[in-house]
């Protein structure tokens, strides 16, 4: 298959810059693929909203920038943070446009509040945005009769040099596994966009979806694209305890906003002694008391506590927290919630310039699995979704424009070769991936996770490179199926993670090394 353009997911990101592309040139040909089906992914759960300044009475671009900038902790790049706050309420009317709903009052946006915010300027869509997002996005992506979609089908490897045996320095497509019969196939394409988001499965607990294992990360690295940041993982403060159905449940940041409160396993509140904003502070802040408390305690877990939220405010805007805890016997607003912190949002990724192309010709990356500069060492709240609708818009200028140089001729694109992989002698069930990946996703939570130090670090680097010799060995010796891909990925990025956070002699933001601290 020979396209235009390839679109490797299909989040917040990967949509809007193919209905951007596709309304822009109806001539382009476009294929999208996802892992899942087309609605899976991070995107589908953010539930607090999108940071876009809206009542200009009370807040400015400025407000918003310095909330970013301190968020960021002095390592966001400011040209960036200014014209993604600054674009963010053109492309907030688009997506209105192409049919989402937002909360309103009064025929105006309802705006709440979040950690880190200064003024209330998050639009949401009760407590289910991301899901009301994905619906609108996937109902306008079928109109386009240039866009191919493709669902269940995974990224193996980008087409590079290494494959044409050429030396244009560009990427050509990507080879991709099919879900139902584990078939690699080749599609050719003159720009290939990843917009795979991001790796929480990298950890024990992450509020991201199984199928977020760092897959655009991984063949990334193997196509030696640079990447920074990774290190900078943001661990999400109130996931629930326990996991339902397998998944850890988030309690959006925007139940702190509306007066939720936390409190240690004696009842007592205990933010107010780790900083000003108490409840309210950034994220790796309250991560990082809750972390505390929880090591002081023989309790695993901290709460939440509800109470302060009347009953109607916790049934009409976050019914599904409200319906989630009640299935599970927790009665709002009475009763606390048992909650945990947890893997949710890579800061890092693939570094790209102000229109989302990597350093790889032909390769843009958009989304979380991008690094941009706008989030530095820690992301201010719902800043992502954001991100996301700018780069997206960008990238498709960029990406347009593109196709209009020179690029190597159609011939060349239909000659590039299948994938060969390697011979392999076994096509049985490989049964160590499972066991694999659950220890590498404990050294991570151990070693790696919100609390780190040097000889942790040095034991997971250890733990790491034996993982990734008997990943090699695997894939060797056997066919490749989606899981072996999988794990090849999640491998490759927790080494880069850990090699990068070795280098890191100063914390900032969400990344804490106690050596750091003298
Ligand atoms: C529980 C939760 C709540 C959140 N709340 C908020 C919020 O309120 N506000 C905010 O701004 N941000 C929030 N975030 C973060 C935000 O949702 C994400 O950063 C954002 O949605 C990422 O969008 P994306 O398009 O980059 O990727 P995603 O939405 O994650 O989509 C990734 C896509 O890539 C595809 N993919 C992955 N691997 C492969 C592969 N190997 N082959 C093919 N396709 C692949 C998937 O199928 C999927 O289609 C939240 C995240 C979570 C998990």
């Amino acid at each position: 298959m020979v396209k235009d353009i390839l679109v490797i997911g299909t989040g917040i990101s990967g949509l809007t810059f193919a209905i951007k592309t596709a309304q822009k040139n109806p001539e382009v040909s476009i294929v999208l693929i996802a892992k899942a089906d087309l609605s899976e992914g991070n995107t589908r759960y953010a539930q607090g909203g999108i940071a876009v300044v809206s009542n200009f009475k009370i807040d400015s671009y400025q407000k918003h920038i310095d909330d970013t900038l301190i968020a960021g902790d002095g390592s966001c790049d400011p040209e960036v943070v200014k014209f993604v706050v600054e674009e963010g309420h053109e492309r907030l009317q688009e997506l209105i446009g192409w049919g989402t709903q937002f909360d309103t009052q009064d025929n105006l946006l309802h705006l709440a509040k979040e950690g880190g915010h200064s003024e209330k300027r998050i639009v949401h869509y009760k407590d289910s945005t991301g899901q009301q997002i994905q619906d609108a996005l996937i109902a306008k992506i079928r109109t386009f009769p240039n866009i191919r979609l493709l669902e269940n089908h995974s990224l193996v490897d980008l087409i590079t040099d290494h494959h044409t045996k050429t030396n244009f320095k560009r990427c050509y497509g990507a080879y991709v596994i099919s879900k139902a019969q584990e078939e690699i196939i080749k599609i050719s394409a003159k720009i290939t966009v990843l917009s795979t988001g991001g790796a929480g499965n990298l950890y024990a607990h992450t509020t991201n979806p199984e199928i977020a294992t760092g897959d655009g990360l991984g063949a990334a690295y193997r196509a030696k694209v640079y990447m920074e940041g990774l290190p900078y993982v943001q661990f999400h403060p109130t996931a629930l305890l326990p996991k339902i159905d397998g998944h850890t449940f988030l309690i959006t940041e925007a139940v702190r906003g509306a007066g939720g409160l936390l409190r240690n396993a004696e009842g007592d509140r205990f933010m107010p002694k780790y900083d000003s904003r108490a409840e309210l502070a950034p994220r790796d802040i309250v991560a990082r008391a809750i972390e505390r408390e929880i090591q002081q305690s023989k309790v695993k877990h901290v709460f939440l506590d509800g109470s302060p939220i009347p009953i109607e405010k916790w049934e009409t805007r976050f019914p599904s927290v409200f319906d989630t805890c009640a299935s599970i016997g927790i009665h709002l607003p009475k009763d606390y919630i048992p909650i945990v912190p947890a893997a949710h949002y890579f800061c890092g990724g693939i570094k790209v310039d102000h229109h989302g192309a990597s350093r790889l010709k032909g390769l843009y990356a958009i989304g979380e699995c991008s690094a941009t500069g706008l989030h530095g060492a820690n992301r201010l709240a719902s800043n992502s979704l954001l991100e996301s609708l700018v780069y997206s818009h960008r990238a498709a200028l960029a990406a347009l424009e593109e196709l209009q140089q020179k690029l190597p001729d159609d011939a060349f694109y239909e000659q590039i070769p299948e994938w060969m992989g390697d011979p392999y002698t076994s096509s049985e069930k490989i049964s160590e991936i499972d066991t694999l990946r659950k220890k590498l996703q404990s050294v991570m939570t151990e070693k790696v996770g919100i609390f780190k130090d040097n000889m942790g670090l040095e034991e997971a680097d250890q733990v790491m490179a034996g993982i990734y010799d008997a990943v090699i060995t695997l894939y060797n010796n056997n066919k490749l199926t989606l899981a072996l891909s999988e794990l090849r990925n999640m491998v490759s990025i927790a080494h880069l993670l850990i090699k990068q956070a070795k280098l890191l002699k100063v914390n900032k933001g969400v990344f804490y090394n106690q050596d750091n601290v003298s």
